[in-house]
């Protein structure tokens, strides 16, 4: 039974492909350990290297705080304190998106979760690097421009709007607590900056989003025109088998792989026997159906190896491999007897109708249109013999 032109299509995959396949399984070290840190998901691994990356930010912050508690800029303790959250958090989120955790949740990036985690940390290192702490306002405003790659609308608000109140009760705690080295007056100016800078990013990063969701809205559109196009190209619209083009790439990759295999194929053409008189005593429609109901009944019976076109007009052409059991003449005759049997038309339930064929073997290396022809003969000699009977060339 050939069940479908997708599955004939994947059994004539050149040989050549397999292998290059087979090579692209092949690993080299290097690859194998970014595959155990990133894993082999492309999706994955986007998401680990995202997080990742800001991690690396994070190594150089811890950098900083020992060199803060070094001067003196910082308590080493409340140094200590913040590297360790900053470290926990890291290595949580790794961990979280490694062992596919992550994928239980809408977002499966964890943006808006990391966002958050770190934009706390960053408050916590504004609290405690004193006379140093308005350089850690430049990484607050990083860290919503790494979510603006992943966030959507709503998830760029809450970050923003996190982003204020959060800073403002450290900026107001640490003026009321601490007001020598949190002055009031300074504090006030960096939270009009947080106020201003923190919505604009937020804004733009809801612009990218829609931005994003019309390219992805495009991209499907295009994907499935193209589709389309490409069953346009390779099928023929009334029969869904696939078309004379598509054929004629199929018997020459048959005629190429046939070097290789001992066994051969045979080409063979089919052709309806008084087809026209269908037309003409019943009309087109009739005749239509008709071609209809002999591609769906020849995909049913021959073998799933088997590959059948139309080839033009009443005509159709096979490609049968000559693999065992039986010769590739017995799936003919078996389709004739079917066609013999079945009501092919519902609208004319007494019509039967027959085919003439030409079957020749392929010989080795010879060009395909010389086995076309040579079927074709053959074809000819069935339809002058008396039609609804198959000949084998010579
Ligand atoms: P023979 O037994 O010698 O093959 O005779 P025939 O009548 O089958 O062959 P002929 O070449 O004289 O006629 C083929 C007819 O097929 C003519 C044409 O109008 C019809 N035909 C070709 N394509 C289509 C199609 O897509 N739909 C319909 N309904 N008819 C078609
Ligand atoms: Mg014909
Ligand atoms: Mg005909």
């Amino acid at each position: 039974m050939q069940p479908s032109n997708e599955t004939a299509l994947t059994n004539v995959v050149p040989a050549g492909d397999e292998i290059d396949a087979e090579l692209t399984r092949v690993r080299s070290p290097w690859q194998r350990l970014g595959d155990l840190v990133f894993t082999t998901d492309p999706k994955q691994r986007l998401r680990i290297t995202r997080s990742l990356m800001s991690a690396s930010v994070f190594v150089v912050c811890v950098g900083l705080i020992v060199y803060c508690s070094y001067i003196g800029l910082m308590q080493p303790e409340d140094g200590f304190l913040l590297a360790s959250c900053i470290f926990v958090s890291c290595t949580g989120f790794y961990v979280a998106l490694r062992t596919g955790f992550n994928r239980r949740f809408r977002d499966p990036a964890l943006t808006l979760p990391q966002i958050v985690a770190a934009l706390t940390w960053i408050c916590g290192a504004y609290a405690i690097t004193n006379e140093g702490h308005g350089g850690t306002l430049m990484l607050f405003a990083l860290v919503l421009v790494f979510g603006i790659f992943n966030m959507d609308a709503s998830g760029a608000r809450i970050s923003s709007a996190y982003a204020v109140v959060a800073m403002g009760l450290t900026m107001a705690y640490k003026g009321w607590t601490d007001p020598e080295h949190y002055p009031v007056k300074i504090e006030w100016m960096y939270f009009v900056f947080v106020v201003t800078i923190m919505p604009t990013i937020s804004q733009l990063a809801v612009q990218l989003t829609r931005m994003r969701e019309r390219l992805k809205a495009q991209k499907k559109e295009l994907e499935t025109a193209l589709a389309r196009i490409q069953e346009l190209a390779t099928l023929d619209e009334l029969t869904g088998l696939i078309n004379r083009r598509q054929m004629l790439q199929l018997l020459t990759e048959h005629a190429m792989r046939d070097k290789r295999n001992a066994l051969g194929f045979f080409v063979g053409i089919v052709d309806l026997d008084h087809f026209k008189r269908v037309n003409d005593t019943w009309g087109h429609g009739v005749g239509d159906e008709v071609l209809r109901g002999f591609a769906q009944e020849a995909r049913r019976v021959l073998r799933e190896t088997d590959v059948i076109a139309r080839w033009g007009g009443e005509e159709f052409l096979l490609i049968m491999p000559a693999t065992p059991p039986g010769h590739p003449r017995t799936g003919v005759e078996r389709l004739r007897d079917c066609l013999a049997k079945l009501q092919i038309s519902t609208s004319v339930p007494d019509l039967r109708v027959s085919f003439s064929a030409g079957l020749t073997s392929y010989r080795k290396g010879e060009a395909i249109d010389v086995a076309i022809e040579r079927a074709d003969k053959a074809l000819y000699e069935a339809k002058s013999g008396g039609r609804n009977r198959t000949i084998e060339a010579e």
